[in-house]
């Protein structure tokens, strides 16, 4: 009689025929930094995660590349916001000023860099605002420029990886260039490449104060009932020139990542994004659920889905507890 059940009779034969693991090498930290001294602002509806002063976000990263974490992802919050985005492609912006200091302190540390302008903006739209007789539109074009600036002044500034999150039609293409045309021509693009406008994303804008004044992203993010146009949105961006593929967020779209990972077989990351993060939380610190198993499991099925790269807001954690293991 054909038994499945045998090869489950013990940890070690369920470990021999497991199929898909999770290592610490594939976790990407997000996080968030802003100007001052030994600050760690918390943020209220993401439970350990803050946004961090540069010194305590270089101390930060070093206890997660401590713990075998290889890489962090930057998001900036200005000090001041205008209508330009400014501060998103000044030299000594914030991010610029953070990725300095990361790359000083811990050399072999990867440095992710989000490249948007949402943080920067004075309405919180990821692109310039044009405000016509019929509303408000996001312009496409002329936002271009403004990305590839900031996308070249990151990389200027040490970062290894520049991961445009933006949602524009083109800008991988146009960072590409700017990086090649500025001799960055090793500094790879990480595209958020099906990024779906996601009632997911709620605790971020709290954490990155990047909450729109006024409509919403759904004439740039994606369509959450939309697979086909993903497809399409990567095939567009492998062909402008990404190097690695993002889809985010990550648990409600497990199918676009196995067709993202099946149909390109590319580097492929899944952003596991705040609310994810938040409702393990709050349903831990209710006693409902076991924080560290739903989280695990959790992220391996974004691995068997097809994800090469994790990023998610428990990385420390998840690495302690793979070391227990
Ligand atoms: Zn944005």
């Amino acid at each position: 009689m054909i038994r499945p059940r045998r090869l489950r009779q013990s940890a070690a034969l369920r470990r021999l025929v497991c199929e898909t693991r999770l290592s610490v090498e594939q976790l990407v930290l997000p996080l968030f930094v802003r100007s001052g001294r030994r600050m760690r602002q918390p943020i209220g509806s993401m439970p350990g995660v803050f946004q961090l002063s540069p010194d305590e976000l270089v101390r930060e990263a070093s206890r997660s590349y401590a713990l075998g974490v290889p890489a962090v992802l930057l998001f900036g919050i200005p000090d001041r916001k205008d209508e330009r985005a400014s501060g998103a492609y000044a030299r000594n912006g914030i991010v610029q000023q953070a990725v300095r200091q990361l790359k000083r302190e811990i050399p072999d540390l990867l440095v992710i860099t989000d490249v948007c302008l949402c943080e920067y903006m004075s309405h919180g739209h990821c692109g310039l605002v044009h405000a016509g007789p019929h509303g408000t539109t996001i312009l496409n074009d002329p936002t271009l420029k403004l990305l590839a600036r900031t996308a070249a002044s990151h990389a200027e500034a040490g970062a290894d990886i520049i991961a445009p999150s933006d949602m524009m039609d083109g800008r991988v293409r146009a960072i590409r260039e700017e990086l090649d045309r500025s001799g960055f021509t090793d500094t790879s693009i990480m595209s958020y490449a099906a990024k779906f406008a996601s009632a997911f994303y709620g605790p971020f804008r709290e954490a990155a104060e990047s909450t729109p004044k006024f409509g919403d992203r759904r004439s740039y993010q994606m369509d959450a009932a939309n697979a086909n146009e993903a497809l399409r949105e990567v095939a567009l961006d492998i062909a402008e020139g990404a190097d690695i593929v993002m889809v985010k967020p990550a648990l409600a779209y497990l199918d676009i990542l196995h067709r993202v990972k099946t149909e390109f077989g590319y580097p492929t990351a899944a952003y596991a994004v705040s609310a994810e993060y938040s409702m393990v939380k709050a349903a831990a610190a209710k006693g409902w659920i076991d924080e560290r198993s739903v989280t695990l499991e959790s992220l391996l099925a974004m691995r068997r889905a097809g994800a090469d790269i994790l990023i998610t807001y428990a990385a420390c954690d998840v690495a302690k507890w793979l070391r227990e293991k």
